[in-house]
């Protein structure tokens, strides 16, 4: 069993960086200093601080008794949702923006679809005094209006792109065009566990806090450190990355990922992209995702905007392709009957990405004694509206 990226940057058949060669030194330079930045004890020192005193890690692992009592297991939610800024999105932005300064990069780009990822980029450019450009697509910028309003207060420029479908695929190629142009201060953060190498095993390494915490937290719980199952949300794949990190290489620990299935896996409304994915090339990688019989890649839909991805990150397309993890598709309804069960039976409303791993217990039955830990990976706040309309509240 392994699922360590290896030194072409590749998880099994998946991963490696298929980029443009005038992106080459960016993404090279980046390739031979990650890990010796990211191992550096002054490194470590900063990252953990501004985790522990500005994200406030960290995050409780919540033992949900009604929810348990409802589906008859032990239920431990981790609480990202409670970190600054609603997400896990912050603890990669934290550290992505410290290798940034270590690299003497004074300016960063970043691509936003919903807008979630351009929030949590803005917040540490702005912590740490930095230039902030976020490219988003022209029709995100009108469907997300709060969040491009987050962004311009915390200083950050956001960027139309007008080409295309102008959403968030036209937004990546446009920050791409900006890198290429922009080779020496710029830093390009990606926010998931995607994109050319080393981006996917950096974002892992960065989010692999969750799972380091439910170990020491759930020992003190339970007396071991081992769940019997972890369960997360996939859109591009950063917040179960980091919740699986640390239990990929022990067997005992089942791996279950949930995707979007939008209004069914059939419906040709749906992000079920381990289910109805092939083989192909998506920002930068190899990997799983939805195209075409002539490999145009497929609008995907959910709900919810941070699951509409049409790719996972090559780690996930590892796992399923391996049967390491098992893979489960959730239909918009039933996100949202889990989110509001969530709200009723805890005090807890979720961000809807989370609610689709909150539906699991649709589909698997667990046993009474099985101690199963679900990533809450973000808080409801942002899908108030989303949630009113639906349920007409
Ligand atoms: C962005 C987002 C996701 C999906 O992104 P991953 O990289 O797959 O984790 C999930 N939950 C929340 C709350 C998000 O904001």
């Amino acid at each position: 069993m392994n699922y360590q990226v290896n030194e072409k940057g590749y998880y099994g058949d998946f991963g490696g960086a298929y980029i443009p060669e005038m992106l080459y030194p960016n993404v090279e330079e980046l390739r031979t200093t990650y890990l010796d930045i990211m191992n550096e004890p002054s490194f470590k020192k900063e990252f953990d601080q501004l985790l522990r005193d500005y994200v406030g890690r960290p995050s409780p692992l919540y033992f949900a008794k009604r929810l348990s009592e409802k589906h008859n297991t032990k239920v431990y939610l981790k609480r990202e949702d409670l970190n600054h800024t609603g997400a896990h999105k912050v603890n990669n932005t934290i550290g992505q923006i410290l290798v940034a300064k270590r690299l003497g990069k004074n300016r960063i780009i970043a691509e936003t679809g919903a807008g979630q990822h351009g929030v949590a980029t803005a917040t540490v450019c702005a912590l740490m005094g930095v230039k902030c450009i976020v490219y988003m697509g022209e029709i995100d910028i009108k469907r997300q209006a709060p969040n491009v309003a987050r962004m311009k207060m915390l200083g950050a420029e956001v960027r139309p792109a007008k080409s295309g479908s102008k959403t968030l695929k036209d937004a990546t190629n446009e920050a791409i065009r900006d890198w290429i142009n922009n080779p020496v201060d710029t830093h390009y953060i990606i926010g998931s566990a995607i994109g050319p190498h080393p981006y996917p095993d950096m974002v892992t390494r960065f989010q692999s806090i969750i799972s380091e915490e439910i170990k020491w937290q759930l020992k003190e719980k339970e007396g071991r450190e081992h769940p019997d199952y972890v369960v997360a949300c996939i859109g591009g794949g950063s917040n179960a990355a980091g919740t699986y990190y640390h239990f990929l290489e022990e067997p005992s620990v089942g791996i279950i990922a949930v995707e979007a299935a939008g209004k069914g896996i059939h419906s040709g409304e749906s992000a079920a992209t381990s289910q109805l994915g092939k083989e192909g090339i998506i920002h930068g990688c190899k990997t799983l995702l939805m195209q075409t019989p002539d490999g145009q890649i497929t609008e995907p839909y959910s709900i919810s905007a941070g699951l509409d991805y049409p790719g996972v990150g090559p780690l996930h397309s590892h796992l399923y392709k391996t049967a390491r993890g098992e893979f489960y598709s959730v239909t918009d309804d039933d996100a949202m009957a889990a989110g509001l069960e969530l709200s009723q039976l805890e005090g807890i409303i979720p961000a809807i990405e989370s609610s689709h791993a909150l539906a699991i217990f649709n589909d698997k039955k667990f046993r009474p004694e099985d101690v199963v830990v679900i990533s809450l990976s973000g808080r409801g706040d942002k899908d108030l509206d989303t949630y009113i309309d639906y349920f007409k509240l």
